[in-house]
């Protein structure tokens, strides 16, 4: 499997209660996480994990850990490892920020693709391309709220980043934030081909800004995280970005970017930061397509 994380052993198996009424669980395959919040009318399942056989398992898992029928869904953003799920929470809304529901099919393509590529006889790259989509029903542009009864949850678009359909949910009461891939702690920020490089440190700045000195904060891979963490992966990645506005506006040539800028990360993981940021930049000189 090439796509996102490496499967890891099954160190993290079972839910972590974040707040009263408020979980994690950090599932084995791309090492990603779930969160579920109650309300005294239901649940909310934030992502749904990478397949259809997946997002059933992970309906169980609800079910042992809460017997409240789960009444909404948010997916985070439209990566399949957060949206494949979907398919099993037929008796849910599933909420979604309105360029996550757009993107969705087109990020299905690229992981099936990408699976094909990989190995298309690997059992968990075969469920991913037999997976069939269940798009979000609730999408909104830039803020939005779920009561689950005695229990608001908020979900809000800070700007493209990681994509350009990424949310954060925050629960007021509990002082939890759910970041997605905004934030990750077990590898480095994802920029694949749908990132917005040059964009993603405002659109953290406004994430950083409703994180405060006590919030728990899960990011969409690894394990929670503080205020301190979530600023320091905002200056990463707004060296990054920096980098290759410094290195495009001195006349590097964008195949020399990765070899000439010092970056937080192995340059390897930054080819698609450095294009992508590249022809934001300057797309018409350099003849590469404009990104919108
Ligand atoms: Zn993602």
């Amino acid at each position: 499997m090439i796509i996102g994380r490496v499967t890891r052993d099954a160190l993290h198996q079972d839910w972590t209660e974040l707040a009263d009424g408020c979980w994690v669980r950090r599932y084995a395959e791309w090492d990603v996480n779930v969160g579920v919040v109650a309300g005294d009318d239901g649940l909310l399942v934030i992502d749904t994990r990478g397949t259809a056989d997946q997002g059933r398992a992970l309906r169980d898992d609800v079910r042992r850990l809460d017997p409240r029928p789960v009444r909404w869904v948010a997916n985070t953003h439209q990566h399949f490892d957060h949206t494949f799920g979907n398919v099993a929470f037929d008796d849910a809304a599933i909420h979604a920020h309105e360029h996550a529901a757009a993107g969705l099919q087109q990020a299905a393509d690229r992981a099936r693709e990408l699976c094909r590529v990989d190995d298309a006889d690997s059992p968990l790259n075969r469920a991913v391309i037999d997976t069939p989509l269940r798009h979000p029903d609730v999408t909104f542009s830039s803020v939005a709220a779920l009561d689950l009864g005695g229990r608001l949850v908020e979900m809000f678009y800070p700007g493209r980043g990681h994509t350009d359909g990424d949310i954060v949910l925050r629960v007021p009461d509990l002082d939890v934030v759910f970041a997605g891939d905004l934030l990750e702690e077990s590898a480095p920020p994802s920029f694949g081909p749908d990132s917005y490089p040059l964009d993603w440190p405002e659109t953290l700045e406004l994430v950083v800004g409703v994180i405060g000195e006590h919030s728990v904060v899960v990011p969409g891979h690894g394990v929670p995280v503080d205020q301190a963490f979530a600023r320091g992966q905002r200056a990463d990645i707004g060296l990054v970005a920096a980098t290759i506005t410094g290195l495009a506006q001195s006349g590097v040539p964008v195949g020399d970017a990765l070899r000439q800028g010092e970056w937080p990360w192995d340059a390897e993981l930054l080819h698609d930061a450095v294009r992508r940021g590249y022809a934001q930049l300057a797309p018409s000189q350099r003849g590469l397509p404009i990104i919108d």
